[in-house]
C-alpha cells in the first residue's frame, strides 16, 4: 500500500511508481496491480475524466490522499482506445515477475520477505501512431506516423503505417511542409526537439537521433542491405528523418521494432500539390466537422475490404500527375466496368478476404495471434483464387496484367499454414488447439493420452456408480480442485469408510467431494500431456511466425495488390451505379466538362428525392477565367467544388461524375473560401482569407487549378471589392491558370473588358409571383440581379423589412446609375500586369509576342478561330 505518515519517506511502491513515471515522459502510466491498472495522481484524475469512470483514492502521499483509478486488465484495450482518441499516450508498466519469484530475490538481497515488491518494467507505450492492435484500429483508415527532419535547409519527411508496415521518405522545402503534412494526416507526429518548423502537436525527441548517418545506417541494418541504392536515392534530410521515426519506434517498443518494409522514395511532383485549407474546402477524406459523412470519400468508397478503402483514401489524397499512371488505373477501372457479372463474383470473392496486411504487421510486431496466422494463410490463398480467377478473363489491361504475379507465390507457405493451422484459429494462445492434427505426431500423440485420459475418466465414473450404486455420483473438474468425484450429501458416508478407496476432498452444502488413486493417475496425465502439447504448440506458433516474417515484404505486397483491385472494382461499381464517365486526361491546360455533378451534394438531395441539376465547364487558354454571379444559394459553391472534384478524382485515376470529361492535367490545386465561420481557428477571418489567398498568388502556376469563392466577403464592400478585383486581375494576367472565381460584386464584370481569357457566368434564377426560384443551372453571360431580397423573403425576413429595404435599394441604384458606381473609374486603371513592368507595349509587339508564345498545332479549330479573333483585336 501506499500510505506513509506525512512527511515521511514514501513507500516501496511509490517510489517504485514515482521512477517509472519519470520514465513514461508525458504519458499516462498504467501500472499493473493484480488484475487492473491502476493510474494515479493526475493521470488519475485525467483518465477518470476520459474515461467516466469512478476516482477514488489510495494511501497517503506526502499527507494528502493519492487519487486513484484503474482498468481490469482484460478489458483494457477498449479504456486504452479512448484514451488514445483523446489524445493521450500511455506507458503500460507489467509485473515483470511473479510475488514468488520477488520474495526469493528479496530473501537473496537480505531485505524481509514482507516488504518484497514486484518488480514493474514499461513494457510499451500506447501512442496514437503506433498502434496495431485491431480493437484500436479503424479498419479503413491508414494510420501514420511521421517524423520530421531539418538538414542545411531541406525538409525531410519519413512516414509509416506501422499496422501494415508500408514506409515512405520524401523531401520538401520548408514553406511545403504544411501541405505534405495535410497529405499525410499522421495520427501522430515527430521532430527534433528546438527543430522550428511551425507545426503544432509535435512529439520533440532527442537531436542524436535525427541524424542521417545513423539513419542510413538503421535502414541498411534493417533490411540487410549494404547500400539503399535499390530502394531509392535518399537525401540527407530523408534519411534524417528515417532515423528519428526508427528511434521513435524504438523507443515506444521499449527495443522491438514493428513491421517497416522497405522504405518508397516519394518524388516532389509525384503527386498533385494541395494545401490543408484546400483539402478541407473540398471535404476530400472528411467534412468540415471533422467526420467521414457528407465527405467525397464517403461518397465515392465502394470498397468491399479495410485495405481497399485505406488505398482509395490515399489515391484520393495524392491525385496523380502522369498522365501513363492515370491511364493505366483508369484501364482496369474501364476494364471492371463493362463486365458487371465478372465485377459481381470479384467484389463477392474479394469482400471474404481478411486483412493480411495488418494480420502481418501484428506478427511482425510480435503481437500476433493464432488467428492472424489464420488471416496470412487464408488472404494468401484468397489472393491466389482471385488471381487465377482474374487472370483467366480475357483482354488483361496493362496494369493488371502487372499485378496478377503478385498475388501467387506464396504455395510453400499457404501449404506449411493449411497443415499446421486448424481451419479458424482462435486470437488466444494460451489454451492451445489451434495447431491442426496430422501436423505433428508427438503433438497428436500427447493429445492422445489426454483423450484417452478423459475417456478413462468417463469410464471410471460408470464403474464408480455400479460399484457404490451411487446413481448420482459424478466426477467434475474445476480450476482449484482439478479432477473429483462428487456425491450428494446423504451418499457421503459410503465413501468416508478408510477402506472404500476414496479420500475425502471438501464438504459443500448438499454435496461432498473425493478422491481416488485411479482418478489422481489420469488426472496427472492429462495435466502432463497438456502442458506439454501446450509447449508444443507454442514452439510451433514461434516456427510458423518466423516463416511468416521471413517472407513479409512479398506478403506485404500481395495485401497491397489486393487493395489496388478492390479500389478499382469498387471505383467502377461506383461509376455504374451513378451513370459516371471514364475521363480522357489531356496534356494541355484545359478542361471540358460536360453535365458535371457534385457526388455528395448529388446523393444528398437524391436522399430527399430532389434531382441535381448538371452543369457543363469549359476553360481554355483563351477562356481559362469563369467570374460566376448570382443569387446566394443559386449553386455558386457547388459548381465550383464539382469542378474541382472531378479533377481530382479523374487523376486519382477513378471515373468522374460527368456525361463526358476532358481533364488537362492539374499540378495544384487550390480551393479557397471566403468564409465566415474561420473564426474559432483565433485570426480573424478576413485575415485568414488573405493569408490563403496569398499563398495561392505566390504558388500557383500555369498549370494549376484554382476555385475561388467570394473572396472579399470577409470585410467592407469597398476594401473586399478591391481585393477581389486585384486577385482577379493577378490569376488572370500574372498566374494564367485555370479558375473559378465566384462572386457577388456585380462590379467585377467589368473586368471582362480588360482581360481577354476571362468571361462571364452566372447561376440562374427566375422570380416567379414574388418568388424566387433557384434553378442551380449555369448560363453564360454577367448575372442580371442580385436577388438578395429575394433571398431574404425566402429565408423568411418579415415583408415590411423586406418592402423597407426594397426603397433603399431603388435610391442606392439611383444614384450608382448618376455616379458610375462603386467600380465608378476600375476600368480606366492599367492592367495588374502592366503594373509590374509600367512600359507601354506596341500593339504590334504584343501580337508578335502572342503569336510566338502559342504553339498552333496545339489549337482546335475553334480555339484557333477564337484565336484569330484576339489577334484583331489586339491589333
Ligand atoms: P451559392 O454558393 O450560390 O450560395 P450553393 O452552391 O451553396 O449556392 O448551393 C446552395 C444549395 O443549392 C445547395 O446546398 C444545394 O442543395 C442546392 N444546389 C446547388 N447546386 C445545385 C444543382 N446543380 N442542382 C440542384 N441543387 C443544387
Amino acid at each position: 500500500a501506499a500510505t506513509s505518515a506525512t512527511g515521511a519517506k514514501p513507500t516501496p511502491m511509490m517510489e517504485q511508481y514515482l521512477a517509472l513515471k519519470q520514465e513514461a515522459e508525458g504519458c499516462l502510466l498504467f501500472y499493473r496491480m493484480g488484475d487492473f491498472f491502476e493510474l494515479f495522481f493526475d493521470d488519475a484524475r485525467d483518465a477518470a475524466g476520459v474515461l467516466d469512470i469512478a476516482l477514488t483514492s489510495r494511501g497517503e502521499h506526502g499527507g494528502e490522499p493519492v487519487p486513484m483509478c484503474g482498468v481490469p486488465v482484460h478489458a483494457a484495450e477498449g479504456y486504452l482506445a479512448r484514451l488514445i482518441k483523446a489524445g493521450r499516450r500511455v506507458a503500460i508498466a507489467e509485473q515483470v515477475e511473479t510475488p514468488d519469484e520477488a520474495k526469493a530475490r528479496a530473501k537473496r538481497e537480505g531485505t524481509p520477505s514482507s516488504k518484497a515488491l514486484v518488480k514493474r518494467d514499461i513494457v510499451r507505450f500506447v501512442t496514437a501512431g503506433t498502434l496495431t492492435e485491431e480493437a484500436l484500429l479503424e479498419p479503413r483508415r491508414a494510420n501514420m506516423l511521421a517524423a520530421i527532419a531539418e538538414v542545411r535547409g531541406a525538409i525531410g519527411i519519413a512516414s509509416c503505417d506501422i499496422s501494415t508496415g508500408a514506409m515512405v521518405l520524401e523531401e520538401c522545402e520548408p514553406g511545403q511542409l504544411g501541405a505534405v503534412l495535410a497529405r499525410i494526416g499522421a495520427s501522430e507526429l515527430v521532430a527534433a526537439e528546438e527543430l522550428e518548423c511551425g507545426i503544432d502537436d509535435v512529439i520533440e525527441r532527442p537531436r542524436h537521433e535525427f541524424s542521417s548517418d545513423d539513419g542510413e545506417a538503421r535502414l541498411k541494418k534493417l533490411h540487410g542491405v549494404a547500400t539503399l541504392d535499390g530502394f531509392g536515392t535518399f537525401s540527407r534530410a530523408m534519411l534524417a528523418a528515417a532515423g528519428g521515426l526508427i528511434a521513435y519506434l524504438e523507443h515506444v517498443g521499449r527495443g522491438s521494432l514493428p513491421l517497416l518494409l522497405p522504405p518508397a522514395l516519394r518524388a516532389s511532383g509525384q503527386a498533385m500539390l494541395m494545401d490543408e485549407a484546400t483539402r478541407a474546402s473540398l471535404e476530400i477524406l472528411a467534412a468540415q466537422n471533422g467526420g467521414r459523412e457528407g465527405s467525397l470519400m464517403a461518397a465515392i468508397d465502394r470498397c468491399v475490404t479495410g485495405a481497399g478503402a485505406r488505398l482509395l483514401a490515399e489515391d484520393l489524397s495524392s491525385p496523380l500527375l502522369d498522365r501513363a499512371s492515370i491511364e493505366a488505373r483508369l484501364a482496369l477501372v474501364h476494364w471492371l466496368h463493362v463486365d458487371p457479372l465478372n465485377r459481381a463474383q470479384l467484389r463477392e470473392a474479394m469482400r471474404a478476404v481478411p486483412d493480411l496486411g495488418r494480420a502481418l504487421g501484428r506478427l511482425v510486431a510480435g503481437r500476433g495471434s493464432p488467428r492472424d496466422l489464420g488471416q496470412v494463410r487464408d488472404g494468401l490463398s484468397d489472393a491466389r483464387r482471385i488471381g487465377e480467377m482474374l487472370g483467366a478473363l480475357p483482354d488483361t489491361p496493362a496494369l493488371l496484367a502487372e499485378l496478377l504475379p503478385r498475388l501467387t507465390g506464396h504455395g510453400a507457405l499457404t501449404d506449411l499454414l493449411d497443415r499446421a493451422l486448424v481451419s479458424s484459429p482462435p486470437t488466444e494462445r494460451q489454451s492451445g488447439g489451434y495447431i491442426a492434427e496430422g501436423y505433428d505426431a508427438s503433438l497428436d500423440e500427447l493429445r492422445a493420452i489426454s483423450g484417452n485420459a478423459r475417456r478413462a475418466i468417463a469410464a471410471m465414473e460408470a464403474r464408480y456408480r455400479d460399484d457404490t450404486g451411487i446413481t448420482a455420483l459424478k466426477i467434475k473438474h474445476n480450476g482449484v480442485l482439478g479432477y473429483f468425484i462428487e456425491v450428494p450429501a446423504k451418499h457421503a458416508d459410503a465413501l468416508m469408510a478408510p477402506d472404500s478407496g476414496f479420500t475425502h476432498r471438501q464438504t459443500m452444502a448438499g454435496a461432498v467431494r473425493f478422491n481416488s488413486v485411479a482418478l489422481h493417475e489420469e488426472a496427472t496425465r492429462i495435466a502432463e500431456a497438456g502442458g506439454r502439447a501446450l509447449a508444443a504448440e507454442e514452439a510451433h506458433f514461434e516456427e510458423l511466425v518466423a516463416e511468416v516474417c521471413a517472407r513479409a515484404t512479398p506478403i506485404a505486397t500481395t495485401a497491397a495488390t489486393l487493395a489496388r483491385i478492390d479500389v478499382s472494382a469498387g471505383q467502377a461499381e461506383r461509376a455504374a451505379e451513378g451513370g459516371w464517365c471514364r475521363p480522357d486526361i489531356d496534356e494541355r491546360p484545359m478542361l471540358d466538362i460536360t453535365a458535371g455533378r457534385h457526388p455528395v451534394v448529388e446523393a444528398a438531395l437524391a436522399r430527399q428525392g430532389e434531382r441535381f441539376v448538371a452543369n457543363d465547364c469549359s476553360l481554355s487558354t483563351f477562356d481559362r477565367l469563369w467570374l460566376i454571379g448570382g443569387p446566394n444559394m443559386g449553386g455558386k459553391s457547388t459548381f465550383l467544388r464539382q469542378n474541382a472534384l472531378i479533377v481530382l478524382m479523374a487523376q486519382a485515376g477513378g471515373f468522374v461524375p460527368a456525361d463526358s470529361a476532358t481533364i488537362g492535367l492539374v499540378d495544384r490545386l487550390f480551393s479557397r473560401v471566403g468564409a465566415s465561420d474561420n473564426l474559432a481557428r483565433g485570426r480573424s477571418t478576413f485575415m485568414v482569407e488573405m493569408v490563403e489567398t496569398a499563398a495561392i498568388l505566390s504558388q500557383a502556376s500555369e498549370r494549376s487549378f484554382v476555385i475561388l469563392d467570394e473572396v472579399g466577403r470577409g470585410t467592407s464592400t469597398y476594401d473586399g471589392l478591391a481585393l477581389a478585383w486585384a486577385v482577379v486581375e493577378a490569376v488572370h494576367s500574372t498566374i494564367q491558370c485555370r479558375c473559378l472565381f465566384a462572386t457577388h460584386y456585380h462590379e467585377l464584370a467589368r473586368l471582362a473588358d480588360s482581360c481577354e481569357a476571362l468571361s462571364l457566368h452566372h447561376v440562374r434564377a427566375r422570380e416567379w409571383k414574388g418568388d424566387l426560384v433557384l434553378l442551380h443551372e449555369l448560363s453564360e453571360g454577367p448575372a442580371d440581379r442580385s436577388y438578395g431580397l429575394a433571398v431574404a423573403r425566402l429565408a423568411g425576413v418579415p415583408n415590411p423589412v423586406v418592402k423597407r429595404a426594397k426603397q433603399v435599394l431603388d435610391k442606392l441604384e439611383k444614384g450608382r446609375a448618376e455616379t458610375g458606381g462603386l467600380a465608378a473609374g476600375l476600368g480606366e486603371l492599367p492592367l495588374f500586369a502592366t503594373l509590374a513592368d509600367e512600359e507601354e507595349v506596341d500593339p504590334a509587339d504584343s501580337v508578335t509576342i502572342r503569336l510566338s508564345d502559342t504553339d498552333l498545332d496545339a489549337l482546335s479549330p475553334r480555339e484557333a478561330l477564337e484565336f484569330l479573333y484576339e489577334l484583331k483585336r489586339m491589333a
